[in-house]
């Protein structure tokens, strides 16, 4: 679930790619995770280009005290309109590397909407997303 207020598609925009981190809750419910977005984090990010997008090197040490009491339950990044809308192979390795937990997502904005993907053994796959419920 992605809360209203986050609003990713802002960040999709011509150019350069843009990311940083998604903030939120985690909940098991029969047997699965319901990840509920409440925030995105910006991050200024490491050298980007208009294929590829990482984190910057000190970002992480930053991100403590955004976290207010939420888990880092992913990230986002954004792919240009003319880029494939799925991860590339740097952005699983980027994900298997960061974001080992089974319930962090990663989310792809695109041109032709946001997409979410977990990681299903080495690959990254879609999962399912709705908005949260008002
Ligand atoms: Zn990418």
């Amino acid at each position: 679930m992605i809360g209203a207020g986050v609003r990713l598609e802002r960040y999709e925009q011509a150019g350069v790619e843009r990311g940083g981190f998604l903030l939120g809750r985690v909940h098991a419910r029969e047997g699965r995770y319901v990840v509920e977005v409440l925030r995105a984090v910006e991050d200024a990010g490491g050298p980007a280009t208009r294929t590829s997008w990482t984190f910057a090197t000190t970002s992480l040490l930053g991100l403590r005290d955004a976290m207010n009491g939420h888990r880092l339950v992913g990230w986002f990044h954004t792919h240009p309109g003319d880029a494939p809308p799925h991860p590339s192979p740097a952005d699983t390795a980027l994900h298997r590397d960061l974001f080992g937990h089974p319930w962090q997502i990663a989310a792809l904005i695109s041109p032709a909407g946001i997409t979410c993907y977990r990681l299903a053994g080495e690959e990254l796959r879609e999962c399912p997303w709705s908005p949260t419920p008002a």
